[in-house]
């Protein structure tokens, strides 16, 4: 799920998987900036493997969409409020459904 300006996830997510995964400051504020400056290669490098890889993967990998976050989160107790919950990071059982049934779609 690409936007169309070439990033990989949502920022919330990107930033979120950044202040789980990189303890250098300095680190944390040069990757934003490469965000920032639309330099996805080297926003992402400091992540450790798992992370970019749950940040960029396709498909049951891929990082959550802003409608799919807001989705999850009318299913979840937490009700979007927590930004570390499970539900605004990670695809539920749900969302991976719906997700296969857009990627079937069009040509039903
Ligand atoms: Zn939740």
């Amino acid at each position: 799920m690409t936007a169309p300006d070439g990033r990989p996830c949502t920022m919330e997510a990107y930033v979120t998987a950044l202040f789980q995964e990189v303890p250098s400051e300095a680190l944390l504020r040069g990757s934003i900036r490469a965000w920032i400056r639309g330099d996805f290669t080297a926003a992402l490098r400091p992540l450790p493997d798992h992370a970019r890889q749950r940040l960029t993967g396709e498909g049951e990998a891929a990082c959550l969409s802003l409608e799919e976050m807001k989705a999850q989160a009318s299913r979840c107790n937490c009700r979007g409020a927590d930004d570390y919950c499970p539900c605004q990071n990670a695809p539920d059982r749900e969302t991976r459904r719906q997700r296969l049934i857009a990627q079937k779609g069009g040509d039903a």
